[in-house]
Parts: C-alpha cells; sequence; structure tokens
C-alpha cells in the first residue's frame, strides 16, 4: 500500500502526482485520512476562503450536439425551456442580484456546439451592462469558439472561459461523438494562450469508472486549470444516461480528494448535482473543495446564495467577496 503521508509531503513539496499514485489515492482504503490529508493541502495552498460564481444560460436547448448528459440536446426529448437568446434586461438583473449576495464571479452560458458571431455581438451588449452596474468578475461559456470570438471576450474584460472536459480522454468518446474533446482541449489553449484562465471540469457519474475520473483529473492538470468544477451527474429523463447508477458518498468523497491532490492549487469547484450530496456537503468541504458554483444551473435548479454562504461559513470557510 502507498505511504500517504509521504505523498502528502510530496504535494506540499510542490512534486507531481502520477496517474498511478491517483489510482492509488482513490482506493485509499482509509477514507477519513485521505480526505483529511487533502483538506490540509487545499488549506496550505489555498487558504481558507471561498469562491463563489454563477451563472445565466443565456441560450438554452435545441443544440445540434449529443452528449449523453445533457438536457439540452436536440438528440433527446426532454422537458426544458428553449429560447433563443435571454431578455438583456434579465440576464444583468440575474447578475446585480447575484452580485448583491455575495458572488464573487458570473458567466454567461450557451448551448450549442459555438456561439455565432451575432449572439455573441448581443452577449457582449449584456456584459458591457453588467460591468457598469456590478463589480463582479466576468466568465463565459460558449462552446468550441473561435479565436477571434476568445479576442472579443478577452477585450470585453471577461478573464475567465469555462470549457469542461467533461469526462476522462479515454471515455469521452462513450459519451459523445458530434465533437471531440482534442477540439474542446484547442479551445482551453487558445483561451490560455491569449491570457484568459480557464475553468474546467467534468461530470463524475456517468459511467466512468474511478480510474478515468483520475485520468480526468490528470488531463486537467496536465492543461494547468485553474478552476476545475465538479458536477455529480443529476440523470435527466430523455437523455441516455437518465438511469445512470448514482455514485456512493465514499465515490464521490475520494474523487473530490484525489483531485486535490492532482490540482493542489486549483480552486476545486462544487457545481451541478451538488444538491444530491446535500446530506454530507460539510464532509465535502473538509475532502479539497474551496470554490462553489451557487444560484441556478442551467437546467436544474440550484441552491441557494444565502444559505450556501451560511453553510460555507459554518464549515469554517470565509467568502471571498468582490467589492
Ligand atoms: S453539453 Fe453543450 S454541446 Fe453538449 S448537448 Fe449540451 S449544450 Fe450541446
Amino acid at each position: 500500500m502507498i505511504d500517504i503521508e509521504k505523498i502528502y509531503q510530496s504535494v506540499l513539496n510542490k512534486e507531481k502526482v502520477s496517474y498511478t499514485i491517483g489510482v492509488e489515492l482513490i482506493h485509499y482504503p482509509d477514507k477519513e485520512k485521505l480526505y483529511a490529508l487533502a483538506d490540509k493541502i487545499r488549506e496550505h495552498f489555498c487558504g481558507n476562503t471561498i469562491d463563489l460564481c454563477s451563472i445565466t444560460n443565456a441560450k438554452s436547448g435545441k443544440c445540434s450536439e449529443n452528449c449523453k448528459w445533457c438536457s439540452q440536446s436536440a438528440h433527446h426529448t426532454t422537458n426544458i425551456e428553449e429560447y433563443e437568446l435571454i431578455d438583456k434586461t434579465q440576464a444583468v438583473n440575474e447578475a446585480i442580484e447575484n452580485a448583491k449576495h455575495g458572488v464573487n464571479r458570473h458567466s454567461l452560458v450557451t448551448s450549442g456546439k459555438k456561439v455565432s458571431d451575432a449572439n455573441l455581438s448581443e452577449l457582449l451588449k449584456i456584459y458591457k451592462d453588467i460591468k457598469t452596474h456590478t463589480n463582479l468578475h466576468l466568465c463565459a461559456s460558449m462552446g468550441l469558439v473561435e479565436v477571434h470570438q476568445l479576442k472579443q471576450l478577452r477585450d470585453a474584460g471577461i478573464t475567465h472561459y469555462h470549457c469542461n472536459l467533461e469526462t476522462a480522454p479515454s471515455f469521452f468518446s462513450q459519451l459523445c461523438s458530434t465533437h471531440t474533446q482534442e477540439q474542446k482541449i484547442a479551445v482551453i489553449r487558445a483561451a490560455q494562450e491569449l491570457g484568459m484562465n480557464v475553468c474546467s471540469g467534468g461530470i463524475i457519474g456517468m459511467g466512468e469508472t474511478a480510474e478515468q475520473r483520475v485520468e480526468l483529473a490528470c488531463a486537467l492538470a496536465e492543461l494547468g486549470i485553474v478552476s476545475i468544477p465538479i458536477n455529480i451527474l443529476t440523470p435527466i429523463a430523455g437523455t441516455p444516461l437518465e438511469n445512470a447508477q448514482p455514485l456512493t458518498e465514499d465515490e464521490i468523497l475520494s474523487t473530490i480528494a484525489t483531485f486535490r491532490f492532482i490540482n493542489p492549487r486549483a480552486h476545486i469547484r462544487f457545481a451541478g448535482g451538488r444538491l444530491l450530496i446535500k446530506s454530507y456537503q460539510h464532509k465535502a468541504l473538509r475532502a479539497g473543495i474551496n470554490s462553489a458554483l451557487t444560484g441556478n444551473y442551467l437546467t436544474t435548479s440550484g441552491s441557494n446564495i444565502d444559505e450556501d454562504i451560511k453553510n460555507f461559513t459554518a464549515s469554517g470557510f470565509t467568502i471571498n467577496i468582490n467589492k
């Protein structure tokens, strides 16, 4: 068996955790020890501040892509609200409201393979208004965008681009055949080359193995990702994953802890599906998490921001409020 204390010390000494060690960690039998050391790594590199972000679903549904988990794909029959582009006033008001409650960064998210130039120009107007009315840092999640579109976003003051790897490189093609993970990596690299921070993570509980979750964590470390959302699949009726077997508490917490060992400095972010683990979310906050997507999610209702702040504070965190 691995000497987990030794691995912990090597992480503090800024040594990289390999895939092989990551697999040992995710299967480590003394779970409490694994979680406690992941928590100490989080505290060492990131302190006790929690970073909150929120999203607005700016374009919903009718997506040409066939991602098996997603309610917005036109390949599946789901019961979601669909619209071409959100009303500007509504989007700006949502952002203002979230800022008032203590959110640090806000993102506009669009369904579809990539945003069109026409929609992007409308979305840039929304960002401009959000900047006028709030101090929010800004993020965008608009699919497989072109470099000229990333430049437009960056030049408008959007500091973060979000593009999930979604799952392990060895599993992606079993979940989506209309685009590849390599295309996503190309967008991530282009955003980084333009000086943008990248938020990229995935969804767990889609039928991948524990080893594939480690593979995802290593792929994100390789790309130098600074913000890693971990979504827990919320199976949606009408999608191919509607009957996916839920992960156990230990599987979820071991994944979070292993992500922390492999990505010691990143914002490991609670994201979609978090309400599924409400009864033990305080344990996740002591197993490597240090940030959260709060408020509503894309097509599922999310968490109450005030309640989140209360829970995070009760777990010993202070909130990184953008004033
Ligand atoms: S995850 Fe994105 S690209 Fe895939 S179907 Fe959903 S909206 Fe489309």
